[in-house]
């Protein structure tokens, strides 16, 4: 891998300070955990004369669950997160996905803000510089075409945060901090749904937290993904489900998908199931339905029509699971 290039490095310890910084140098980068961003930067896929260290911001790294719903500030460790006794208990979803990222090192580093804000990904796209130059890189950095789709001026690379989907579930908040004060958006408003600019922010916003209203706690839930290596990767497809019996039928399904397009998305028409038996049957037309709207491209080295079978597969046993406990 190639060496890091230099940069300037901020150690802000407020978050109007860091904000701040990022407005007055549009191309300053802010970093949290790093997992993502040092990596893209020594691949020469990053350009950041200056780093904005988030690191010392105590007030991104505070977590409060109450009657209010759950508040996780971005600076939150995954490993943190996934360890909090009371995030197990009520959203249970949102703790197994933050367990599910890569490695545990990577945990202990990789934050809440960074893994909703992570890259989108692309077989080509993250490779090291000479092996994109070698190909005349692509649209999202310094090329003309898409390998994936050539006839096409989009980028399909994927979204492959595993938090998002559990959140999703939820119909999470986040707040965003910027030059202008800080603002409110679903969750789901944060990813554009485009492969190069992917998230809804503007130069100088910073992810400050997630909010996660009262209103499903306690709803049970799980997230399941599938990747190429157990112990440490990105998903190939991840999706959460939460899942609400009522007098012997579905009261309530909620399902979110993850790296199966350029953004995560709940999967629409859940509604449908309501008061259906959660039985065979029913897990096997939701199985159909996160199916056809998983719609991933040849972004990995699985082929497209694997991982639409694979959505379904976890799909419908995400419901079995959930309908026996
Ligand atoms: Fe590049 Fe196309 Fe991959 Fe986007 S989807 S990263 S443009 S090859």
């Amino acid at each position: 891998m190639e060496a890091l290039p230099d940069f300037r490095l901020h150690r802000p310890t407020t978050l109007a300070e860091a904000v701040a910084i990022l407005a007055e140098t549009p191309a300053a980068r802010p970093l949290a955990g790093g997992t993502d961003l040092i990596v893209n930067m020594r691949r020469g896929l990053v350009e950041a004369p200056a780093l904005v260290d988030l690191g010392d911001v105590a007030a991104l790294r505070s977590m409060e669950a109450g009657a209010q719903g759950l508040r996780i500030g971005a600076g939150v460790t995954l490993s943190a997160l996934a360890a909090e006794p009371t995030v197990a208990r009520d959203y249970p979803a949102i703790a197994e996905a933050a367990a599910a990222v890569a490695g545990s090192t990577h945990r202990n580093a990789g934050t809440v803000g960074g893994n909703l804000c992570l890259d989108t990904r692309c077989i080509y796209y993250n490779q090291s510089d000479w092996w994109r130059r070698s190909n005349d890189y692509c649209l999202k950095y310094r090329g003309e075409i898409c390998h994936v789709a050539p006839k096409s001026k989009r980028c399909f690379a994927a979204f492959s945060g595993d938090l998002a989907p559990a959140l999703l579930i939820h119909d999470a908040v986040v707040e965003i901090a910027g030059p202008g004060g800080s603002r409110r958006i679903p969750l789901a408003d944060l990813y554009t749904g485009d492969g190069i600019d992917y998230l809804a922010l503007v130069p100088g916003e910073v992810l400050a937290s997630v909010h996660v209203p009262p209103g499903r706690t306690g709803l049970p839930q799980a997230y399941a993904k599938a990747r190429v290596r157990g112990a440490i990767d990105f998903p190939l497809v991840g999706l959460a489900v939460g899942l609400r019996m009522e007098g012997g039928g579905i009261g309530e399904l909620r399902a979110a998908l993850t790296a199966v397009d350029m953004r995560p998305f709940p999967i629409a028409g859940t509604e449908a199931f309501a008061g259906r038996p959660a039985d065979e049957d029913t897990a096997r037309a939701f199985g159909e339905l996160a199916r056809e709207q998983a719609s991933p491209m040849r972004t990995t080295t699985v082929k497209p029509w694997y991982r639409r079978r694979v959505a379904a597969a976890l799909a419908r046993r995400l419901l079995l699971q959930l309908a026996a406990n």
